[in-house]
């Protein structure tokens, strides 16, 4: 390996330790719930979830288990806050 990737594989390291660096501004993904998977996504600092509980609350376990993941490189919602 050069001593260029060396450096760079050092940064990387540095970097994911430094999340706050980090800001997602939008992403989706699915999350395997205990009865169904789930699709979750996050744009303009709003999160949406598919699932039923989401609709009433505007919140779920699994928007809240993305934020715990993510924590640092998103705002926290009011609900984690
Ligand atoms: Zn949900």
């Amino acid at each position: 390996m050069d001593s260029g990737m060396i450096g760079k594989i050092e940064k990387a390291k540095r970097y994911a330790e430094e999340r706050d660096r980090i800001n997602f501004e939008s992403f989706k993904a699915t999350f395997e719930g205990e009865n169904n998977p789930h699709t979750v996504t996050f744009e303009n600092d709003n999160w949406n979830c598919d699932c039923d509980y989401f609709m009433t609350r505007g919140v779920c376990s699994h928007t809240m288990a993305l934020e715990r993941i993510l924590e640092g490189t998103i705002p926290l919602s009011t609900a984690l806050a």
